[in-house]
């Protein structure tokens, strides 16, 4: 099942996105799958191969958010800005395409995927300062082939050991958000180097120094400038300003950087190559940290700032206790895959399984048989325990309507939980297992009506206590989150797999520069609720004295048959949940080649009044329809900003970003071999 080539670009970007139906008429998931490949395949060849160029220090960004993905070539310098790329010998996915040729150079040097992830992250920290480095933190799911094995590290940030739940007050009353932003207040102890460090020593193949090489050049050498850098500049350039070390870094001659021009970051390649002489203790136990703590302690700001910046109480103490925990992954299930993913500290875990598994239950076939438009509209699931992927036709197909109907409050009512549920289990009894057990999710479907949207605030339920539409406690919002960060998606020749995605929170973080060092700081202890979201109702997410702040970050591995078939993951806070979500439903259920299914236009429904649409949903007749089910909207110009890969059945890997989104990603493979599945 070859779909048209031509017709990607209006796939990605027509207006109420119809997926072809065909692909899902017959066959399970493997055949969806194959449909997809197919797809792709047929993608691959008119963009040509992409040659990796992975060599190159200072390729250029692509500036234009707007060009097609068949204008993707590879410029003379540098490597393409491709959101597609298939072959061999290992795939690297991420926002940038120095971060990506980072990870390709390494894995073409004989690394491994672990090598090649924190090759691409040190890059990123680079070029996409304002969204991951060393003073943030992420989350890191690795797939060992070996061992046919998941594991995590947990990388967060912690609250500074004095914190208690009133971090954030002040008479008693919670300090604004914006100034908790800015501030010494909001830096956690970061987590990013740690991280690196745990991975490549328990599962890398190559040393730090090595696998920091290419980003200390491009530190060194300098990148080019694009739009987005300078967009997110520009949104960052008051308060960077008022920090001379963020000014002198990022507003060179006291502007905004021009498109096109070269910005190099020497105090960061000296901060590498201290790490790469020095390893982490740099900042965990030496001069680096000192100067992290001085920085928190004192914010270093300008004579004129237009701010007062509170400090934190961050100390070389909290630097010297700071460890990246190891832990079992998040598990569920969906459609006889297997999902692993981050359980807490990150909700991204318990939060998309559930919604999965609401998608999958029975409870949601009472008495539909047909929607309005007269198509075929029962379940487009396969259920559990081997009845998955092998359903009939006529239940594969759903209409968009309704596909997105229940996207949307499965969604919703997952929130809810997160919210009354999720937060640090060092501190909190987090019932993360029962969050994804099946019974719970029957419970909650039992809330969704195919015919009537919910009205949020939805109240939690009880995991430990499942009962239909039963609720336990008040419905409570869910909080704002920041909505930067970059997720980065790796696999090697031997097939082990990296989903890994880090942050320094908001887009630039507390827009604090730690002073000859080239990075800056965190704000994610803005994660936490200042007060309780609900007044007497237990809100897990309180800061505590080494806490982590809740996270939304979702870096999942989709196993089939114990093998990996799909590793993806996104930034953009509490939306990286949906993201996640829509993606895996786009690519599995709606059968979408990969790339597609990131590029598709995406909703966001966070147990919130109304539901964010970006553009083409937003101008899509799909919208009045779901109005007329009691849906609200409002207009989110940008949800988001996925990379995966995928395991071809042939063996090949796929490497896929997006097309237009923070300007487009940057997917590339070792060894480009872009022929033509046959499809199924
Ligand atoms: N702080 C967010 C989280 O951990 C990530 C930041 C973002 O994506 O903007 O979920």
């Amino acid at each position: 099942m070859l779909r048209p080539v031509a017709s990607l670009r209006s796939t990605v970007t027509a207006p109420g996105l119809s997926p072809p139906l065909a692909v899902r008429a017959r066959g399970g998931v493997r055949a969806r799958r194959w449909a997809a490949l197919a797809a792709t395949a047929a993608l691959v060849t008119t963009l040509g191969s992409v040659p990796a160029g992975a060599d190159q220090a200072s390729p250029e960004r692509t500036a234009d958010a707007a060009a097609p993905a068949s204008a993707a070539h590879t410029p003379p310098g540098g490597p393409a800005k491709t959101p597609v790329a298939v072959g061999h010998g290992g795939a690297v996915s991420s926002v940038d395409p120095n971060a990506s040729a980072a990870g390709i150079e390494v894995l073409r040097r004989g690394g491994n995927a672990v090598d090649a992830a924190v090759a691409t992250a040190a890059a990123l920290g680079v070029t996409e300062p304002y969204s991951a480095g060393v003073g943030g933190g992420g989350y890191f799911v690795y797939y060992d082939a070996k061992r046919q094995r998941v594991s995590t590290i947990d990388g967060r940030e912690t609250a500074p050991r004095s914190a208690g739940s009133d971090l954030f007050l002040e008479n008693g009353k919670p300090i604004p958000f914006k100034d908790a932003v800015t501030s010494g207040l909001g830096v956690g102890t970061p987590g990013t180097a740690a991280t690196w460090d745990s991975a490549l020593d328990r599962w890398g193949t190559k040393s730090l120094a090595q696998v920091l090489r290419p980003a200390e050049r491009l530190a060194r050498n300098g990148f080019t400038v694009d739009q987005t850098f300078r967009s997110q500049t520009a949104d960052n350039a008051e308060r960077f300003a008022d920090f001379p070390a963020s000014a002198e870094l990022f507003l060179p001659g006291g502007k905004l950087p021009e498109v096109g021009s070269t910005l190099a970051n020497p105090d960061l390649a000296r901060t590498y190559r201290l790490l790469a002489k020095h390893g982490v203790a740099a900042i965990y136990r030496g001069e680096i940290g000192r100067d992290i703590v001085r920085t928190v302690r004192k914010p270093p700001v300008a004579a004129n700032a237009q701010r007062t910046v509170r400090p934190g109480d961050l100390t070389t103490g909290d630097l010297r206790a700071y460890t990246p925990r190891s832990q079992a992954p998040s598990r569920s299930s969906y459609q006889g895959l297997d999902l692993y993913s981050m359980a807490p500290s990150s909700s991204g875990g318990t939060t998309v399984g559930e919604a999965l598994n609401i998608l999958e239950s029975a409870s949601l076939d009472r008495g539909h048989q047909s929607d309005s438009h007269g198509r075929t509209a029962a379940s487009h699931r396969g259920g559990k325990g081997g009845k998955g992927g092998e359903q009939s036709g006529a239940q594969a197909r759903l209409s968009e309507r309704q596909f997105l109907h229940r996207y949307i409050e499965a969604s919703r009512v997952a929130f809810a939980d997160r919210g009354r549920w999720v937060g640090d289990p060092a501190f909190e009894d987090v019932p993360t297992r029962q969050l994804l057990r099946q019974e719970f999710a029957d419970a909650r479907a039992c809330l969704i009506d195919d015919d009537k949207a919910l009205t949020s605030p939805v109240a939690p339920g009880d995991p430990r206590h499942p009962a239909p539409c039963g609720s336990s406690g008040a419905a409570t919002p869910t909080p704002y989150e920041g909505r930067d960060t970059t997720h980065l998606t790796v696999a090697d020749k031997w097939g082990n797999v990296v989903a890994y995605t880090l942050t320094i929170e908001q887009t630039g973080g507390s827009g604090i520069t730690v002073p000859g060092r080239g990075f800056l700081l965190n704000n994610e202890l803005t994660d936490f609720s200042f007060a309780p979201i609900a007044p007497g109702v237990h809100d897990p997410n309180l800061p505590g004295p080494g806490k982590r702040p809740r996270s939304s970050m979702s870096p999942t591995i989709v196993l089939e048959d114990g093998r990996p078939v799909v590793a993806l993951g996104s930034p953009g806070g509490a939306t990286i949940i949906t993201t996640v979500l829509q993606t895996l439903l786009n690519h599995f259920d709606r059968g979408l080649p990969l790339v597609d299914a990131i590029a598709a236009p995406r909703a966001s429904q966070r147990n919130a009044a109304a539901t964010e649409l970006e553009p083409g949903l937003w101008n899509s007749p799909v919208r009045a329809e779901l109005e007329a089910l009691g849906h609200r909207f409002t207009k989110n110009p940008e949800i988001g900003a996925a990379t995966g890969v995928q395991r071809l059945p042939d063996g090949r890997w796929l490497a896929a970003a997006e097309t237009v989104r923070r300007g487009g990603g940057s997917a590339l493979v070792v060894h480009p071999h872009g022929e033509v599945p046959n499809g199924r």
